[in-house]
């Protein structure tokens, strides 16, 4: 036996004859076989009692608003999305109260977990409607980006690192970490392509997409209690990914044409049958009608494409949508800057047409809202740069003129 490499302290199979091997105290160590066999045998035995059942009223109290009031939430911070906040909002919903009643009650029926994929254009909103659910509900909040992800072995981080930052935002609480919520974003880019194999990393995508399907299922997964790379000595931190609400995102740019040629597909004929007619332009209307075979088609595993059971489209905002997001939210973009110049004593306002113009040059990025403040920088930045130390009490209007004559200016440089 090689006696330098972790080993079961039961069976004595040495870590790389096992398929898991969960660690204890003092370096205790025990294989996925013989806890197999240890629960086979408990179970079979009639006269064990259940002792590590926590008592009904030892369940800590959690803070979970119904979908209504969720949303309203949401409402405050995200402009539109309707569609897609509701069905987000009853995800969620769901998930927590699965979570909490499974623990205090016994269910007659096991309710699955319910992760979400969010399908739709860059900057539509798909990161903020997670994040500011996660901030809500004061659960543990990490994001993912899913092209960083490579296979175990590759260069690159592998999908465990997702879970050591979530128990990092949990403040190294493994309980907490357990009902957090992660966004992996661009799940989409690593949709199966026929792409020359490499051998430095797993561009294919299909080994990220096994490894996220793991986590995602529900498997006790072992981290570096504070990140890095693993060895086989180091004591790991288990955490068990049953209860984690996965939310993945992506613009999956080419689905809209994998969906129009279904349903046209599917025979437009008789009564009832859609077309998707060329001019029906709204791409979010056509990503609506999303079905889990057009993510197959696109590229994703059919088994994790099962493990995203609620698909939620998201709109490409329009210029009346962008104008909203400058202006309303509780940290509105204006709002911001308004705050920013006022600390210079500067009393900054916008004219409508100012407005405008910022949305159409933004529209013309197409980088959806996350585009406004790359304008607002541009226009803003001269002014902020001229402040000085004893700025006496101004007033700066910005007109339509203003925001044409900075962005063609700061284009020139
Ligand atoms: P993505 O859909 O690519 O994940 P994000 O959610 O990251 O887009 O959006 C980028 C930024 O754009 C956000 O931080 C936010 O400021 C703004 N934004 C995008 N969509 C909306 C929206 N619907 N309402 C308010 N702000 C939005």
């Amino acid at each position: 036996m090689k006696k330098n490499l972790a080993s079961c302290n039961f069976c004595g199979a040495n870590i790389d004859e096992v398929g898991r091997l969960i660690t204890g105290l003092d370096g205790v160590a025990i294989c996925d076989r013989c806890i197999r066999t240890c629960n086979t045998i408990v179970l079979s035995d009639k006269s064990v009692k259940q002792t590590a059942q926590p008592a009904q009223n030892e369940q800590p109290k959690f803070f979970l608003p119904p979908p209504s009031e969720l949303k309203k939430y949401l409402d405050n911070f995200v402009i539109g999305q309707d569609a897609a906040k509701i069905a987000l909002c009853v995800a969620v919903y769901n998930h927590y109260k699965r979570l909490y009643l499974t623990g205090s009650q016994k269910l007659s029926v096991e309710i699955d977990k319910s992760n979400v994929l969010f399908v739709g254009p860059t900057g539509s909103g798909k990161t903020l409607l997670a994040q500011t659910l996660a901030r809500f509900l004061q659960v543990p909040f990490t994001i993912a980006d899913a092209t960083v992800l490579t296979e175990v072995g590759y260069v690159g981080e592998d999908v465990d690192s997702i879970l050591v930052r979530l128990y990092q935002a949990a403040d190294y609480n493994v309980q907490s970490a357990e009902k957090g919520i992660v966004f992996i974003d661009e799940l989409d880019k690593i949709a199966r392509k026929s792409a020359n194999p490499s051998i430095t990393r797993d561009v294919s995508g299909e080994g990220v997409q096994q490894g996220l399907l793991k986590i995602l299922e529900g498997t006790i997964a072992a981290i570096p209690p504070k990140g890095g790379r693993k060895h086989p000595e180091q004591h790991l931190v288990h955490i068990n990914t049953r209860n984690i609400l996965f939310i993945c995102g992506g613009a999956f740019e080419t689905l809209d044409k994998v969906i129009s040629k279904r349903i046209n597909s599917g025979g437009g004929i008789g009564f009832g049958a859609e077309v998707v007619s060329k001019s029906e332009s709204k791409i979010g209307e056509i990503l609506s009608k999303c079905e889990p075979e057009d993510l197959i088609r696109f590229g994703l595993l059919p088994e994790l494409v099962g493990r995203l059971p609620v698909i939620v489209s998201l709109d490409e905002l329009d210029e009346e949508a962008l104008l909203n997001i400058l202006t309303k939210p509780q940290n509105a973009l204006i709002k911001q800057y308004t705050e920013l110049f006022a600390m210079d004593n500067i009393e900054l306002s916008f004219t409508e047409e100012a407005l405008k113009t910022i949305v159409k040059k933004t529209v013309e990025q197409k980088t959806g809202a996350r585009g406004l403040r790359s304008v607002m920088e541009r226009i803003l930045t001269p002014y902020m740069f001229n402040v000085s130390k004893e700025q006496e009490q101004t007033v700066l209007e910005i007109n339509a003129e203003i925001v044409e004559n900075t962005l063609a200016k700061s284009r020139k440089q």
